[in-house]
């Protein structure tokens, strides 16, 4: 075993990871990158396809974002936004604001998904206590949801894997069902159903609306449930009932925000303008943990008066805006016009919904979802039935080690097999990496 793999294993516990079995089987090193690919100690070539867990856009070793992030470190590495202000931050706030969904004038920083999360849930809580409706304070998310794991971001979570053994720990939100067609928790039929599942949100709120804060929503793809992709129309349909009960809505856009679903953000696809927009993976290209919480004017201004009023915002991290990533942010929004990166997009997503065709046909294979370049193609052991394989079984799992050992990096989530490839991809790439997981679909399944 190489000495970075032995340290690894003794001293690092990685993230949703059983470490027993980690340390037990032997694991790659990444120490390079270059372009769409990683490249481990030993030389061996990968393509990322999952974009390093969704936050790689334009390649790795990017050189805008290494110069801009080697530009800033030649001024300041980092400084306290509590009682300061700083040159990248303030630049990236406008340039966010001009590019955000209407009516979003102001951007509260974090570090990371979960962190933006937990800013837009207490801001939306705190809002309505000023606003001298002091019974709104619960929340109302979808059933599968995930939101991130910091413990506020939990308790409006719904994956029942991660979450059941931190319930004593959380508050409770209202849950209405997962909008997807293909796993219906209404037994519906999509042709007739008229989107019953937007419908029960309007029965949770004629009823509850004086108490409910505000509903959290992953705009068209709810990604770590397993790529679950609501209909046409059922988000602009929640949003109307949002605004017409008086509730605040949330717009989580951390896995699909920066051109990952075709569009700069996925609210667009239905010109949806929520009152809190969550950020972060993409913001800085995949380079550096940074996270913005965007809101309207009228939220923020609920929060003003003098500190004796006691309305203040009383949040913040050690790196909020931190010079570094809002450097790096800079350049990345700066690629995206020079390079036309969104009007780039067009062909790639044909050729994968082409490819996707293909790979939907085969034998093991329940359902392929797309919106972008957000794929996740479910195995299912008796397709026509829907007969899933049992946990043991572990087959997506099993695909994503075949598609390595092909020299592609994805992951499952269950049997889902996800494909998330950087935006930056060209045409051929996303054709070589698509032949990778049908043949490995092929091969295990
Ligand atoms: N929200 C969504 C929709 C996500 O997909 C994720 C992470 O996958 C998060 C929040 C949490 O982000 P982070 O892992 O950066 O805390």
């Amino acid at each position: 075993m190489e000495k970075t793999e032995q340290k690894d294993k003794q001293y690092v516990w990685h993230p949703f990871t059983q470490m027993q079995e980690w340390v037990a089987r032997p694991q790659k090193v990444i120490a390079a990158a270059a372009g769409i690919k990683l490249i481990d100690t030993e030389g061996n070539e990968f393509y990322d396809g999952v974009s390093s867990l969704w936050v790689n856009l334009h390649g790795h070793r990017k050189a805008a974002i290494d110069q801009a992030i080697i530009d800033q470190l030649g001024k300041v590495a980092h400084t306290t936004m509590l009682g300061l202000a700083n040159i990248p931050a303030a630049e990236l706030a406008k340039q966010l604001v001009d590019i955000a969904p209407a009516g979003l004038s102001k951007v509260f920083y974090s570090d990371d998904g979960s962190t933006a999360v937990e800013v837009a849930l207490k801001m939306a809580f705190q809002y309505w206590q000023q606003q001298g409706k002091p019974g709104k304070q619960k929340f109302i998310a979808l059933e599968q949801a995930y939101h991130g794991d910091t413990v506020g971001a939990v308790s409006v979570g719904g994956i029942d894997l991660f979450h059941r053994i931190f319930k004593p720990l959380l508050f409770t939100p209202a849950h209405i069902p997962t909008p997807s067609c293909y796993h219906c928790q209404l037994a519906a039929d999509p042709a007739t159903c008229k989107m019953q599942c937007a419908t029960r949100l309007e029965q949770v709120l004629a009823e509850h609306h004086e108490e409910i804060a505000g509903l959290i929503i992953e705009p068209l793809v709810q990604a770590a449930a397993g790529m679950l992709m609501s209909p046409p129309g059922y988000l602009a349909k929640i949003r109307e009932i949002s605004r017409k009960y008086n509730i605040l809505f949330i717009a989580d856009e951390v896995a699909t925000g920066f051109g990952r679903t075709g569009k700069m953000f996925a609210c667009e696809h239905e010109g949806v303008a929520p009152d809190l927009l969550v950020l972060s993976k993409g913001i800085t290209g995949g380079y550096m943990p940074l996270a913005a919480t965007l809101t309207t004017d009228e939220i923020y201004n609920a929060f003003l008066g003098d500190y004796s009023d006691k309305k203040t915002f009383y949040h913040g991290h050690s790196y909020t805006g931190n010079p570094l990533a809002c450097a790096a942010a800079l350049a990345n929004l700066k690629i995206f016009q020079e390079e036309k990166v969104l009007e780039g997009l067009a062909p790639k997503i044909a050729v994968t919904a082409a490819k996707l065709q293909k790979i939907a046909s085969l034998d093991h294979v329940g359902d392929v979802r797309q919106c972008g370049l957000i794929i996740g193609i479910e195995l299912m052991r008796d397709k026509n039935s829907k007969v899933s394989y049992s946990w043991e079984q572990a087959m997506g799992a099993s695909v994503c080690l075949q598609a390595r050992r092909h020299g592609l990096l994805i992951r499952p989530i269950g049997d889902v097999v996800v494909f998330m490839p950087p935006l930056a991809s060209s045409v051929d790439e996303l054709e070589q990496m698509l032949t990778i997981i049908e043949s490995s679909i092929r091969e295990i399944t």
